[in-house]
């Protein structure tokens, strides 16, 4: 298996520059990071000499940040490691905040047998799109398929995302605004290339950066599993909502919304809060579905684990006959 190298290091420096005399640093490292936590907190006390924390809760994107929570214990600068800002809502950062991307070192593995491929999956005319990880490899790969007769374009998608071409679970703006006939997406792991290629109803190929492999981006058992779980929620009588308090995830309207809706339709329903969310939670109430209106990526990659259907809140919508089946509605953070 390819050894897969990130480079955080050269980040780090470069904020740690801007935190002389701070006298407490709060750090959010993403789960894959975990392992080298040591390491930058070692780091980051030797070039600033603050005292550190690293603060304990899992981060799952730019949207969750420990701001708040680190200002309570009177930390004077958050550094969040993995993701990009979300530029919607900078201003209203507890303490400042420095976000330290965390890069894939590898080159770009994309071989003639990969071009092969990507010239059977797609039309010439494509866009590319990829996660903060492998952003600095777009230009390569945009280089080498020109060479090879395709037209590519990038460009930045809405008020969420930082960079040309990036992608979150929650929003695949960046790929719906080019004017295109399909997606060369670059990066591991189906979820992203998914929401491509269902919200634009394009083909997506997909290379890992790593291995070099290119695969297509297939909906099929993906739809298949999300139908079945709209299917068995039909007959639950007592409903979980399910929001968060960070500042990038809050919906509490839609939340609102979506309870009165189940309300309406005579289920019991409860609203429920957290900064992250578990089906362990819900033990012990006797509840028998549940809708999240915090990250979407939840229901889509851990829910199918659920002993209960777990549905965004466009599966909701077309259970409650508020919307169509088909084409699948991705639930996109706007
Ligand atoms: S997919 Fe989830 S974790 Fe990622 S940015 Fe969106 S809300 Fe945050």
């Amino acid at each position: 298996m390819t050894e897969v190298k990130f480079d955080w290091e050269s980040g780090i420096e470069e904020v740690c520059l801007k935190l002389q005399g701070k006298k407490r640093i709060g750090i959010q490292v993403p789960e894959g990071l975990k392992p080298r936590a040591h390491q930058i907190v070692e780091r980051v006390r030797e070039l600033t000499g603050a005292k550190i924390v690293l603060w304990g809760e899992p981060t799952y994107g730019a949207c969750d940040l420990a701001d708040r929570p680190l200002e309570e214990i009177g930390a004077d600068a958050l550094i969040h490691m993995g993701h990009l800002p979300m530029p919607y809502h900078s201003e209203f950062y507890a303490v400042p905040t420095y976000f330290v991307p965390v890069r894939h070192t590898g080159e770009l593995n994309l071989s003639k047998e990969g071009i092969r491929k990507i010239k059977e999956i797609l039309p010439s005319k494509i866009g590319i799109v990829t996660t903060a990880q492998h952003l600095h490899m777009i230009d390569e790969a945009g280089k080498e398929l020109e060479k090879s007769g395709f037209d590519t374009s990038v460009t930045t998608g809405g008020p969420r995302l930082a960079a040309a071409g990036q992608l979150l679970g929650c929003n695949s703006s960046a790929a719906r605004k080019l004017d295109v006939d399909g997606y060369l997406y670059i990066g591991t792991g189906l979820f992203h290339p998914l929401t491509v290629a269902l919200s634009t109803g394009k083909k997506v190929a997909c290379i890992d950066p790593h291995s070099g492999e290119v695969t297509e981006a297939n909906a099929k058992p993906f739809l298949k599993q999300r139908y079945a779980a709209i299917s068995v929620a039909k007959d639950a009588r007592r409903w979980a909502v399910l929001f968060s308090n960070q500042i990038g995830q809050k919906r509490i309207d839609l939340a609102d919304k979506i309870a009165d809706l189940l309300t309406s339709d005579g289920r019991e329903t409860m609203m429920i809060g957290s900064i992250h969310q578990s089906h362990d939670q819900l033990l012990g109430m006797g509840i028998e579905a549940a809708v999240i209106t915090a990250c979407p990526r939840l229901a889509i990659e851990d829910g199918p684990t659920w002993p209960i259907p777990l549905l965004t809140v466009p599966e909701v919508q077309i259970l409650m006959g508020k919307r169509e089946a088909e084409p699948y509605p991705f639930d996109e953070f706007a």
